[in-house]
């Protein structure tokens, strides 16, 4: 017997109705370029979305399921714009600007971009690369300044969008299951690939991220992490289900740019990457600053520190509530969200268990397997690769024939992972990054982890290189000073964090280490550099 309920799409359309006709008169603010801050209402900005969308259709001649690209930071007008895209049925595809020229172009050419709103300080990226498309788009600058330029004839100021008579009346009525969004991701080998969106996984995935992150209609959420970021973790669809106050950063993510938005505007809730926060925490303790608004900090991207989840809370009284996800789960998998439990413990058992990943979201299933596919034990101690599935996960990656998911449906997330008896997930390296000496794992990331709270260490990085009896050994670069750092005081620092035989079997200083377009460490290029290091030792 089937139930008696009906029929109703879960799509991205009707959620912009929905804030449109409950959420109108709630505010959110943006951070533009020079740095000034204005407060919008959702109401309004959504009036400019149908704007955008009636110049789409009309002027440029935008349909359903064309791509609409972005390249831009947070801000009000790229908010805009992805309602614009997304309510009238085209897939928004959301660009990194800290790409490569070459990936641009390649990412461009394989979307098949029909239109691509920029941040004016994008200009020249789009410029160096423009005779390089396949196709003479049409360039939108997210300005209210006149706009021209030498390399492109079709170029227009959003301006020009605004002032322009077409609005659409209605926001397309479209299947849930039709694409959404893309979002190309380099965490893979090769050229980046593509991850498409449909109206119901993000929709799904709104609801999820809601709960869990734990938003209120009282709560203001910045959201550091890029709106280019796999939707900012879901932000902006958050916004329009719930009508909480947005934060928009704009450009400026520094430690005192970041702490002058936090004292002006007093949100609670912050969310980005670990090397966002290290900046805002070394510029609150050089200044001597707190946190007084702010309750918790989400992280995710890569783990966090315990030095951060223990300075977050001894200074500032702020819980660090660690998720880990990816582009293809659209990202949230994990989280480690307070709980009574977590907060009656012990602070160092507490901090500890905040370095887990943390619990599945209801809709992500997890689970371990060994090298033939078995399923590994929940017993904390085995760990192998970390496999998902579930509604707001990707089944393939976009224009691609075969399925990235296994016959039973899971897919490798290229993380290798323990899962404990009581459910929560701790990463302990990427698959492509683990260190194996001696027929035994030695994670990478916690001795990353152990390095950077030593108090000399800035940024750490550690690869596995060859080495003559033990086939690799683990090497350690540290952003630090050569002429204070004591190398024989850190490696006593780490002996008392890991296990003897995972120490590194050299240390190197250098002045910075190299990252990838989304700010994660290229230890491809490091492990190239340094093969040989303990082979010729
Ligand atoms: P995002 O950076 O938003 O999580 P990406 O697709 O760029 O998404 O990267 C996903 C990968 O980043 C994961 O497979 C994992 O290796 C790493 N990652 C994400 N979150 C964490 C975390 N909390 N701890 C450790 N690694 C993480």
């Amino acid at each position: 017997m089937k139930g008696n309920m009906m029929e109703w799409g879960l799509t991205i359309p009707k959620l912009i109705n929905f804030a449109e006709e409950n959420f109108a008169d709630n505010t959110f603010v943006s951070r533009s370029a020079d740095g000034s801050l204005k407060s919008y209402k959702y109401g309004h900005s959504l009036q400019n979305s149908r704007k955008i969308a009636g110049f789409l259709k009309n002027k440029i001649g935008i349909n359903l399921t064309d791509r609409v690209a972005t390249i831009a930071w947070n801000d009000s007008y790229h908010l805009e714009t992805y309602f614009a895209a997304i309510g009238m049925g085209a897939v928004l595809h959301t660009i990194n600007p800290r790409l490569f020229p070459e990936q641009l172009i390649y990412i461009i050419n394989h979307a098949e971009d029909k239109v691509v709103f920029i941040d004016p300080l994008f200009l020249p990226l789009i410029e160096g690369v423009y005779s390089k498309l396949d196709h003479k788009i049409p360039i939108i600058v997210l300005t209210e300044e006149e706009i021209s330029s030498e390399v492109i004839d079709n170029i227009y100021s959003y301006k020009d969008v605004l002032a322009s008579e077409e609005i659409i009346e209605s926001w397309v009525e479209i299947d849930e299951d039709a694409a959404a969004s893309l979002c190309y991701t380099s965490g893979t080998t090769g050229n980046p690939k593509g991850v498409l969106y449909s109206h119901k996984s993000t929709i799904l995935h709104t609801w999820a991220a809601s709960g869990a992150i734990g938003v209120n209609s009282m709560s203001m959420v910045l959201p550091v992490v890029p709106m280019f970021h796999v939707n900012a973790w879901g932000t902006p669809y958050i916004a329009l289900m719930t009508g909480i106050k947005l934060l928009l950063p704009g450009p400026a993510l520094d430690g005192a740019s970041l702490y002058e938005l936090i004292d002006t505007e007093k949100p609670d809730i912050l969310m980005g990457v670990p090397t966002v926060w290290l900046g805002l925490l070394n510029y609150l303790s050089e200044n001597d600053l707190t946190l007084s608004s702010v309750n918790q900090v989400m992280v995710g991207g890569s783990a966090a520190p315990y030095a951060m989840i223990k300075e977050f809370d001894e200074k500032h009284d702020v819980f660090l509530t660690h998720g880990w996800g990816m582009t293809e789960m659209s990202p949230l998998g994990t989280m480690m969200q307070p709980t009574r439990r977590l907060l009656e413990m012990k602070k160092d058992d507490r901090y500890n268990m905040q370095t887990r990943q943390g619990f599945p979201l209801f809709g992500v299933d997890i689970k371990t397997v060994d090298e033939e596919n078995n399923t590994l034990p929940r017993d904390g101690v085995a760990n192998g690769a970390l496999k998902v599935r579930g509604p707001w996960i990707m089944e393939s990656y976009f224009k691609s024939d075969s399925k990235s998911s296994d016959k039973k449906g899971w897919f490798d997330t290229g993380d290798v992972a323990t899962i404990f008896p009581d459910g929560s997930m701790q990463i302990v390296d990427r698959a492509k990054d683990v260190i194996k000496s001696g027929g035994e794992w030695i994670s990478s990331i916690d001795l990353e982890n152990a390095a950077v709270g030593y108090s000399d260490v800035q940024e750490a990085c550690v690869v596995g290189v060859p080495h003559p009896k033990w086939d690799e050994r683990p090497l350690l670069l540290v952003v630090a000073d050569e002429s204070t750092l004591n190398k024989e005081d850190l490696l006593k620092f780490l002996e008392s964090k890991v296990a003897k035989w995972w120490l590194p079997d050299d240390i190197i200083c250098v002045s910075e280490l190299p990252h990838g377009a989304t700010g994660k460490l290229l230890k491809v290029e490091l492990r190239e550099e340094y093969k040989n290091h303990l082979m010729e030792k």
